[in-house]
């Protein structure tokens, strides 16, 4: 069940995945940015789960969601922290007073999730960011969802396309991002911050087994 205790073990597998891809990370933003990127999310997840662990688990996956969101804005510089901290907050406002999110519910909140980042960032699907993972995760997700899968299933299917929209991001031009101040020397290697929403979305697959 997609409950709180779903979006908080979530908070904390995302946390230790993050900490274990630390330098993974780092070096992807070594070759097309300013190798900071597995700081900046670790900094951010570890806050998210303290946070957690010092309040206690909220009531509902979307008052998860706001603190995993308030916690990333104030404490992540850079790209990520305000894309990432727009994407939960969506994803909290999406997600209401549920207890426990039901397939359509996931779908939105994932679609919403995916919208912040955009409003936020303006990056279109083969701009090399995150969202050349988010779109096609959220695609999967409606398709599953339409095929009358279980959220759970729907999370894998949302995981597994981030995973392959990720491997798409190396041969891309950066468009947007600091990875764009490289030109066509940004081409040939992965996207950082898709390389961080893969491993996200993964987590709440983990979350839900
Ligand atoms: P910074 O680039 O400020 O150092 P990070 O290294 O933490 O921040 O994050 C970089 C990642 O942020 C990129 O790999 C990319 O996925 C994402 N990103 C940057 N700009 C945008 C944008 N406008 N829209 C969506 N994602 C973006
Ligand atoms: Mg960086
Ligand atoms: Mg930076």
């Amino acid at each position: 069940e997609l409950d709180a205790a779903w979006a908080d073990r979530w908070m904390h597998d995302s946390a230790r995945v993050i900490a274990e891809n630390r330098q993974r990370l780092t070096t992807l933003d070594r070759e097309i940015g300013d190798a900071d990127h597995g700081e900046n999310m670790e900094r951010g997840f570890s806050a998210i789960v303290e946070k957690l662990d010092t309040d206690g688990t909220p009531d509902t996956p979307g008052a998860v969601f706001k603190t995993a969101a308030m916690t990333l804005m104030s404490k992540v510089g850079g790209a990520a922290g305000p894309l990432y901290g727009t994407a939960f907050l969506r994803a909290a406002t999406a997600a209401g007073d549920s207890g426990a999110l039901g397939p359509a519910e996931l779908v939105a909140v994932l679609t919403a999730a995916r919208d912040g980042i955009v409003a936020r960032g303006k990056a279109e699907v083969g701009d090399k960011t995150m969202i050349d993972a988010w779109t096609p995760a959220v695609d999967a997700a409606a398709t599953a969802q339409a095929a009358d899968s279980t959220p759970a299933g729907i999370l894998i299917a949302a995981a597994n396309a981030a995973e392959a929209g990720l491997a798409g991001t190396e041969p891309l031009v950066a468009r947007k991002g600091r990875a764009s101040y490289l030109g066509e020397r940004s081409a040939g290697h992965l996207d950082p911050g898709a390389a961080s929403t893969a491993l996200i979305l993964q987590s709440a697959v983990r979350a839900a087994e």
